[in-house]
């Protein structure tokens, strides 16, 4: 679990955290996933925007892509706006949720998934944002409301959508990195939230 030498953290910026806690609460029993994009530079990683994949098949403890022609086009429709604008975020990685708050991260079918999308894909990074979530009822009325504080990296969301219920969430970042060599599994880095500016 350490770190990469040249990257301190990752940065989840404009709307791609609300749209990751949105993809979550949707279905908060079944997983969700989706992908991450942004700008990866020697200096700076950021996430501009994440888009959940509708298509995909989901289930309590595995989500898949469905339709795989539907990937196809996204992957299509990505290399099109890449080759037409250079400054538009690309495809960084992806997310996906657990709905099991005290699991403990990545499995190894995820590390498999994220292995064999970076070779059809061709990439060289790959950031993975695993949300866990759980849905929560609560003894105790409180206001509605939501909270984000950040903990070794990780960001825990904590939200009250009525006096009692709500969800808690925790979101942490993997890197996979083929220039540190052949990888087991991922490396987690920090992930934290950036605001206010708009997204593309
Ligand atoms: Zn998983």
């Amino acid at each position: 679990m350490t770190g990469s030498r040249k990257l301190k953290a990752i940065e989840l910026a404009d709307s791609s955290y609300f749209n990751i806690v949105r993809s979550a609460v949707e279905c908060p029993s079944k997983e969700a996933t989706g992908y991450l994009f942004g700008v990866l530079s020697p200096k700076h990683f950021i996430i501009h925007n994440a888009y959940p994949v509708i298509t995909a098949e989901r289930k309590n403890s595995e989500v898949s892509y469905g339709n795989e022609s539907a990937i196809k086009r996204l992957h299509n429709l990505d290399r099109v706006i890449r080759e037409s604008d250079s400054s538009a975020p690309y495809l960084v990685g992806g997310y996906h949720t657990h709905p099991a708050p005290d699991d403990g991260g990545l499995s190894e079918l995820d590390d498999e998934f994220v292995k064999d999308e970076m070779s059809k894909l061709d990439m060289s990074k790959w950031i993975e944002i695993l949300v866990l979530i759980g849905n929560k009822k609560f003894k105790n009325r409180r206001e509605e409301g939501e909270s984000l504080t950040s903990r070794e990296g990780r960001l825990n969301v904590s939200i009250r959508d009525a006096p009692r219920h709500g969800y808690s969430m925790t979101l942490s970042a993997h890197l996979f990195d083929v220039e540190e060599g052949p990888f087991k599994s991922s490396s987690r880095i920090a992930l934290i939230r950036t605001s206010g500016r708009n997204s593309k």
